[in-house]
Order: C-alpha cells, then sequence, then structure tokens
C-alpha cells in the first residue's frame, strides 16, 4: 500500500501520477472544491506513553472523501495541494480543526493531551507559519504548549537560517516541534542542536521489523539513546504488535503511536476511547479492541 512508508509513498505518487496527468488534473480541480463542499476531515491516532500506558494525546491526520472519486488517501492528494497552492487553505483548515478539537478535550479529560499536526514544508516556504498559528491559537483558546507541529528534517536543510528564525518564534508561543519520519532524511545530524526540537518520531519503516531484523533494532535503539542524550522525547510510529512495544519500552523509547493502541478515528471515536482508557490496558501487554 501507498502509505505504507514515506519512501513507498512518493515512489507510487510519482508513478501513479506521471503516467495520468489528466487524473491529477482531475483529483486538483475537485480537491478546490472539497474544503466548502466539506469533504474533508479529521482522523485523530492515539499517543501512548509508553511506561504508563496513558495517552498522552493524538495526531491530526487528514481525510478526504471526495464524491466524485472516494476516499483519496493523504499520500495523493497532500502532493497534489503542494503543488497547486490549496496546501495553504487546507493546511489551515485542518489546524484549526485540530486546535478546536484539543481544546474540547481540554474541557472534559484530564488536563495535558496533545494534538500533533503536520505541516507542510510549503507552508514554510511560501507562507507565514508564525501567523498561521497564532490565529488558530487565538481562535481556538488553545493553549500554545497542547499543540504540537511535525515537520520533516528536508524542511531544516533548505533555507535553514530563515527556518530556524521561524521554529524559534514558533517556540515563543509555546508550542512543541517533532521531527516526522525521523531517520529517512538526510545523514548530518547537527541541526538536531541548532534547531528548537523537543520530540523525534522515529519512522515506522524501522519500527516494522525491530523483533526480527537487527539492523533496524539497532538503529531505532540508537535514535532513542541519541534522544536520551540530547533531551529530545521520542515516540516510534508505526507500532502494530505487541513485540514492537515491548522492544520499544525496554530500550527506553518514550511514547508510541500504531494500530496497536488505535487507528487514526474520527473525533467522537477518539472521545470514547479516552472515557474507556482502553489505551492503557493495550500498553500494558492486552491488545486493543478498537483497531
Ligand atoms: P505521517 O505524518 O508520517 O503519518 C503517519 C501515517 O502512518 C498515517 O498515514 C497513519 O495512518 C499511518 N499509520 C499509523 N499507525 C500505523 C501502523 O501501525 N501501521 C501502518 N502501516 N501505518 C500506520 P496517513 O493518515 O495515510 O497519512 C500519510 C501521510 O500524509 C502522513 O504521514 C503525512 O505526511 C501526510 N498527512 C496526513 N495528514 C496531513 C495534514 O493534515 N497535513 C499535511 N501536510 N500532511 C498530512
Ligand atoms: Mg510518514
Ligand atoms: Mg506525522
Ligand atoms: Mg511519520
Amino acid at each position: 500500500k501507498a502509505k505504507e512508508s514515506g519512501r513507498n509513498a512518493y515512489r507510487f505518487f510519482n508513478e501513479h501520477m506521471n503516467t495520468d496527468g489528466r487524473r491529477r488534473l482531475q483529483l486538483q480541480n475537485g480537491l478546490r472544491l472539497a474544503i466548502e463542499r466539506e469533504e474533508l476531515s479529521v482522523h485523530y491516532q492515539p499517543q501512548i506513553d509508553l511506561a504508563s500506558g496513558a495517552i498522552t494525546g493524538a495526531e491530526a491526520l487528514l481525510r478526504w472523501t471526495s464524491r466524485e472519486f472516494g476516499e483519496i488517501g493523504p499520500n495523493i492528494f497532500i502532493p497534489l495541494a503542494e503543488q497547486s497552492g490549496l496546501i495553504h487553505a487546507i493546511g489551515e483548515w485542518v489546524l484549526l480543526a485540530a486546535c478546536h478539537q484539543a481544546e474540547l478535550w481540554r474541557q472534559h479529560y484530564p488536563p495535558g493531551l496533545t494534538v500533533a499536526v503536520n505541516l507542510s514544508a510549503q507552508q514554510f516556504r511560501r507562507g507565514d507559519p508564525v501567523a498561521l498559528i497564532k490565529r488558530a491559537l487565538a481562535a481556538s483558546g488553545l493553549p500554545g504548549e497542547l499543540l504540537e507541529l511535525e515537520i520533516t528534517e528536508s524542511m531544516l536543510i533548505s533555507e535553514a537560517d530563515e527556518v530556524l528564525g521561524m521554529l524559534q518564534r514558533l517556540k515563543a508561543l509555546g508550542v512543541r516541534l517533532a521531527i516526522d519520519d525521523f531517520g529517512t532524511g538526510y545523514s548530518s545530524l547537527s541541526y538536531l542542536q541548532r534547531f528548537p526540537i523537543d520530540k523525534l518520531k522515529i519512522d515506522q519503516s524501522f519500527v516494522r521489523h525491530i523483533a526480527r531484523n537487527n539492523d533496524d533494532a539497532a538503529i531505532v535503539d540508537t535514535i532513542v539513546q541519541l534522544g536520551r542524550i540530547l533531551k529530545l522525547t521520542t515516540i516510534a510510529e508505526g507500532v502494530e504488535e505487541l513485540q514492537h512495544a515491548s522492544f520499544l519500552r525496554a530500550a527506553g523509547c518514550n511514547e508510541a503511536q500504531g494500530y496497536l493502541f488505535g487507528k487514526p478515528m474520527p473525533a467522537a471515536q477518539f472521545a470514547e476511547l479516552l472515557a474507556r482508557g482502553d489505551a492503557t490496558t493495550a500498553a500494558d501487554d492486552s491488545p486493543s479492541q478498537s483497531s
């Protein structure tokens, strides 16, 4: 499947889209109308503290149910939105929805639940992310401390000085910064000291085989140690099996996210999960019923 890893998704996108430019245009036109037609929605995937089993928050993941094309995955439509400039409107829409949602959690559930929102490189290069985040926090009432922004390694390489200034101003708003898909980007790690990063999200392509593949296990171990030394929180994505969670807990990884604890789900279903506390049980080595 295309979403299996960032690397595969990229390859899939190229093959798929380059071979059919017409469909790409059709999808792009559909996407242009998606917001006003209310075809976009946000799903939430729980993030778990591995030591306690508690839900710490959720990642917001965009969904598009097109009346013409059916369900289109973000690995397809996010690149289209980036190419057409629609990412600015769509990115603001998802950010606002996620902040409103997290503000509701703050009022109804134990304090401290965070929401993580993915930011596209385009939103940095041709946008004003600081103004964007300020607007979303002001409109929702969410404290900056409860918002986490997921960015990718590649964003820290290009136009590094400009990006550094933006990230520092974002940090001044209280928000936390996470590196998504960590380990799949550039090999220079010096940026980890240079940029005000809070969290490393270990890419799911390393997590998938940690129980069977010594190389992947060593990579995950090393990233966790790196995080500990640099005082960064570590979270593993794509945690599907109990063995994954056990390995990660033993390695000292702080948090986990994956089908073992819950798939991305509508907000109402996530609220049920919070109320039941299922994920707590799952982290204690009994599988969650929700996935
Ligand atoms: P990501 O940010 O790395 O998100 C993680 C992806 O892994 C999600 O795919 C999630 O559904 C999937 N996943 C989570 N747990 C597991 C698991 O245990 N096993 C497997 N096999 N997969 C798992 P999804 O929702 O299809 O999103 C794909 C990518 O699209 C995201 O990767 C992100 O880069 C992008 N994306 C999604 N929503 C947004 C958004 O609102 N804005 C931007 N800019 N990008 C977004
Ligand atoms: Mg990814
Ligand atoms: Mg992400
Ligand atoms: Mg990721």
